[in-house]
């Protein structure tokens, strides 16, 4: 050895200039291979990439993750900003308006090359991931949780929802698939989905109905291993109804939509799924039959055992009857069969008044169901039974809810007060309980916060917290940082809010600007003077149902006029919401919203936003310094829209109900009145008008102009601080999924 190495070393000496070389020509040779390998890699890739690259593409757009990250939406934007825009922002229009040609060219862009690969490579990443909150807290739930709602509201592209309920369904599912949980929703393809809202002339509402074409959004027809489509079927009456379902990708979730219209149904049956929630009560008991007993088969036919059944409202509570009619033919007694279905069903009710429950008659249910019923061998009666409080009272109508819940081993209202309200609406079903034992608990509404949040606020906050910031929905103590002037200092977070509220003025002066050009002509004032970004924002969007009671600040106008107009303090309201196209009363409050707006003294200080939908309400839940609610109490079950705002430094200024009861803690915002409730409608909307108007003017008006030599108000951006902090690590569908996957799922 000690040889070898003498050797080793004088041959060193002797040809260290030929070693030198070498050396020299291998690092020439390793760069000018790196290079090439480099350059080749690229350029390969490049060809391999310009024909994969195409193909995921159109996955990513066939996948609603884009929905809620930004910069897929960005990509999608910059490659037709003009479609973008028209369709509503819709990614699969987008990729279908470029051809090939333009798609490869673009691709060649560097800088745009580089944004669509990690875009790419973030989707492609979030998909395969298997560390997930669910793979830790949840290991157990290996079979999927089925979850059934007869609206779904995932994106403004895709209109199949008409308001809160949808909006909780389709942010149940985007949580879900980020918490990793095994994840089906079903619910129904909407032709014309709900209806596009315009005001005419006179301020009343006018409902148009688009078509939704399944070709132009993401969704893919379910099809048989062997060809053809996958079709079920359903009996209402008479008749057999034939269904298909369309498949939807919300990141790692999965949503089927069942659909009538088929040439294989009576034209009658293939107009069943037209519209949500639309025509008579024949069409309504259709809907849920469609729902619950094909949304049940649609599952079986996939070969799905789920681990629960989770109704999402009573709509869809006939997949009990079908869990039943199966139980009862595996050869169980009637009561053994109940048991075994309600083993695998939860429900959660929304509705705090008896009136919003469905509700069929027992010849409606004969018509409707009688088929289906006698293949089960029970008799009619035994039937009505299980949607009956008394059973043995004859005249007593079917009921959705009290199906639900007889079938559910576990059921929930959607916050704390609404838990209370729902024990004493349905305890004479459990009579041999007090009240406060009726087996309904609760689990307050949250929202997906990536969701909901803006661009800019999505920046904002990945440059201060890490883009990780949405993976830490349910961390109390990560959210306290935002307490400290180190994160975000007064004047940046003031920076934010003047952003945010710029650019909902531009957004409502781009409207009122096509709205001038639709109807031709201008209103009263012109849009581009519209509202201002110095000025106080107050917003109020949501359904235009009477008990949330959009008109009560203009209950006195002699009074709020100088509220508003108030030179050195002034304050704008910005409106937006649909009425049910049956509710003539929600339609008088719209047209009451757009006669005020047109008051000399307040045109363009209170302005009413055509056709609320999930783009508005982000425009809106985003600019508003304060976000207006004032529901009659208790009917705002939980309420959300509030929960959108916090994200943006937006402050809830509400009644003390649904979810704002809980959430409230005296500094994170305002409370209209106190913690109970006047008896009697008249009452109630005095005094509620009487404290909305008294926080207005003491405390929320002079907060927000109370400057420091800066030009912040101090006081308030504290208040934002208290907002987010106390606010976001709670209100998020992550925290809510996370409660219903331990309480209920597991
Ligand atoms: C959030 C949201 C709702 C629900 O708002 P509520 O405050 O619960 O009434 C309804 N519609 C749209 C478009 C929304 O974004």
């Amino acid at each position: 050895m000690l040889d070898g190495r003498c050797q080793d070393r004088s041959f060193l000496r002797t040809n260290i200039p030929l070693w030198l070389f070498w050396q020299f020509f291998s690092i020439l040779m390793t760069a000018w291979n790196i290079w090439l390998n480099n350059n080749r890699w690229k350029m390969g890739k490049r060809d391999n990439d310009l024909n994969s690259f195409s193909s995921r593409l159109h996955t990513l757009a066939n996948n609603l993750w884009w929905s809620w990250n930004p910069q897929a939406q960005e990509l999608f934007k910059e490659l037709s900003p003009l479609v973008w825009e028209r369709t509503n922002h819709n990614a699969v229009e987008v990729l279908k308006e470029l051809s090939r040609q333009e798609l490869v060219a673009r691709l060649h862009d560097q800088d745009f090359f580089q944004k669509a690969a990690n875009v790419l490579e973030d989707f492609e990443s979030y998909m395969e991931e298997t560390h997930t909150w669910a793979s830790e807290h949840a290991p157990d739930l290996k079979r999927p949780v089925a979850y059934f709602s007869a609206e779904f509201g995932l994106h403004e592209s895709l209109p199949i929802y008409s308001g809160g309920l949808g909006i909780l369904s389709g942010d149940h599912t985007k949580s879900a698939s980020d918490l990793g949980i095994p994840f089906i929703g079903i619910g129904l393809f909407y032709r014309h989905g709900y209806f596009q809202q315009r005001i005419d002339p006179s301020g009343w509402q006018q409902e148009l109905y688009p078509m939704n074409h399944p070709e132009q959004l993401p969704l893919e027809l379910v099809t048989l291993e062997e060809g053809g489509r996958l079709l079920n079927s359903v009996e209402i009456g008479h008749s057999t109804v034939y269904l298909q379902a369309w498949r939807l990708r919300i990141g790692r979730a999965v949503l089927y939509l069942l659909d009538t219209n088929l040439p294989e149904n009576d034209q009658h049956f293939q107009g069943l799924t037209g519209h949500v929630y639309g025509g008579d009560i024949d069409t309504r008991i259709g809907q849920e039959i469609v729902l619950g007993i094909g949304g049940a088969r649609l599952l079986a036919s996939l070969g799905i055992e789920p681990a629960v059944y989770h109704m999402n409202e009573g709509h869809s509570a006939f997949l009990t009857l079908e869990l039943l009619r199966r139980s009862l033919k595996e050869g169980r007694t009637p009561e053994e069969a109940r048991q075994a279905v309600s083993t695998r069903c939860i429900f959660t009710t929304h509705t705090p008044v008896p009136a919003g429950h469905d509700r069929f008659s027992s010849e409606l249910m004969v018509h409707s169901l009688g088929r289906f019923w006698g293949e089960t061998g029970l008799s009619h009666d035994e039937l009505m039974a299980h949607g009956r409080v008394n059973p043995d009272d004859q005249g007593e109508w079917f009921t959705m809810t009290v199906l639900a819940l007889k079938m559910s081993r576990a059921a929930n209202g959607v916050s704390a007060l609404h838990g209370q309200v729902s024990r004493e609406m349905w305890k004479d079903l459990y009579p041999s309980v007090e009240v406060k034992d009726v087996p309904i608990g609760h689990i307050t509404n949250g929202i997906h916060t990536p969701g909901w949040a803006t661009q800019k606020a999505h920046e904002f906050w990945n440059k201060r917290l890490g883009v990780d910031w949405t993976a830490k929905l349910m961390d109390a103590k990560y959210w306290h940082k935002i307490e400290h002037n180190g994160l975000a200092t007064d004047e940046e977070l003031w920076a934010l809010r003047y952003t945010l509220r710029r650019e909902l003025v531009e957004f409502v002066r781009t409207r009122m600007r096509e709205q001038y050009l639709r109807t031709g002509g201008e209103g009263t004032i012109s849009a581009d003077h519209a509202l201002s970004p110095d000025v106080l924002t107050i917003c109020f969007a949501r359904r235009f149902a009477t008990y949330k009671r959009a008109p009560l600040i203009f209950r006195s106008l002699e009074r709020i006029i100088p509220i508003l107009t108030n030179p050195e303090r002034p304050v704008q309201l910005v409106f937006a919401g649909k009425a049910h196209p049956r509710d003539n009363e929600g339609k008088k409050f719209i047209q009451r919203i757009i006669e005020t707006s047109r008051h000399p003294q307040l045109a363009g200080r209170v302005v009413f936003v055509e056709n609320y939908d999930m783009n508005v309400a982000r425009h809106l839940v985003s600019g508003a310094d304060v976000w207006l609610n004032n529901p009659r109490r208790p009917l705002e079950a939980s309420g959300t829209s509030g929960e959108k705002v916090i994200i943006h430094g937006g402050l809830n200024l509400s009644i003390m109900d649904g979810w704002w009861r809980e959430a409230f803690n005296g500094t994170n915002g305002w409370a209209i009145g106190e913690d109970h409730s006047e008896p009697g409608i008249e009452a109630q909307d005095e005094k509620d008008f009487e404290n909305l108007f008294r926080t207005l003017a003491e405390e929320v008006v002079p907060e927000f102009y109370t400057r420091s030599e800066r030009g912040v108000p101090t006081r308030w951006i504290q208040r934002i601080r208290n907002s987010m902090r106390t606010l976001v690590p709670v209100y998020s569908t992550d925290r809510m999924v996370g409660e219903y996957v331990r309480r209920y799922y597991l």
